[in-house]
């Protein structure tokens, strides 16, 4: 996609689902990617390692596609510093974040701690201003274009019972998106969001993993399927390329139909 090749990046929780696919794609789009992980060297290693091949074949030596691994917990403050900082020392500038490390866990919300309450929202949502805060300071201190895509969810605008500290951060990340793209829409950085649908990864194992369960999700969904972490991949390439040089603010719903009001398929009203 336009002006794609040769572009830095960074994603966030990139070992595994949405993040892994859009380290691949963007290598693929010639992007030079690095890899944040939390905990699992060994997952990250692996995205490392399928990028590297999609993007350059058996020349990985002489492609022009750089790949970075760095460890780093996007809640944590010093951390996210030190990830920034390593991206700008390691490729020499940083132009696309894309905020992808997120986490959900379901309690009913009268016996939520206020611990777990604030753990989703310190990596989903804290983490992802953390990222985008650092990356903006940088761009502005080269006086560089930018963009940033958040990965945000259906549960942006579809309220999401027993996972209300999930459901709040992907809501807040939709203001995220706009508030951040209309403060520096003049210094040309870009902010988007993609808002996925049910989607074929290791957060939905339980469901994924059993025909029954898969079956009732599938049923809710328009389109009748669940969406794949490359369907995701491939809008967040669209956002990042310069095809979409004039859109900012935006989150674009990747989701099969599953916000339409599946409800209203059939006339039930008078
Ligand atoms: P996933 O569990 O495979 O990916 C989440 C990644 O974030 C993991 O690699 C995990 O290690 C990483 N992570 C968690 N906490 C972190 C931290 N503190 N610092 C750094 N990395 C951390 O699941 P996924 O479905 O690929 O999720 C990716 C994003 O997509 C999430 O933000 C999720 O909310 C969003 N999303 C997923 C779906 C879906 O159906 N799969 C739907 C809507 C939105």
């Amino acid at each position: 996609m336009k002006g794609l090749t040769g572009k830095n990046v960074l994603i966030t929780g990139a070992s595994s689902g949405i993040g892994q696919a859009i380290a691949i794609r963007l290598a693929q789009e010639g992007c030079n990617i690095a890899i944040n992980y939390r905990k699992n060297a060994e997952e990250a290693a692996e995205t490392e390692e399928l990028a590297m091949q999609k993007a350059c074949g058996q020349e990985v030596e002489n492609c022009g596609v750089k790949s970075l691994i760095v460890q780093g917990d996007v809640s944590k403050e010093d951390e996210i510093i030190e990830v920034i900082n390593t991206v700008i020392d390691r490729f020499g500038s940083l132009d696309i974040l894309v905020n992808n490390a997120g986490i959900q866990t379901e309690c009913p919300s009268h016996e939520l701690s206020t611990a777990e309450f604030d753990r989703v929202l310190d990596i989903n949502l804290r983490g992802a201003f953390l990222c985008a805060r650092e990356t903006i300071k940088h761009l502005l201190s080269r006086q560089q274009s930018g963009s940033i895509i958040n990965i945000s969810s259906v549960h942006e605008i579809i309220p999401r019972p027993t996972y209300l500290s999930y459901s709040i951060s992907k809501g807040g990340m939709g203001n995220l998106t706009k508030t951040l793209a209309l403060e520096y829409a003049d210094r040309q950085i870009r902010v988007n969001a993609i808002a996925p649908g049910a989607t074929v990864t290791p957060i939905n194992q339980d469901w994924i993993e059993n025909p029954d369960k898969k079956a009732v999700v599938e049923s809710h969904i328009p389109m009748g399927r669940a969406g794949t972490s490359e369907e995701m991949a491939a809008a967040v390439a669209f956002l990042a390329s310069d095809e979409a040089a004039y859109i900012t603010g935006q989150t674009l719903y990747i989701d099969g139909g599953l916000t339409l009001y599946a409800d209203f398929r059939e006339a039930w009203s008078a």
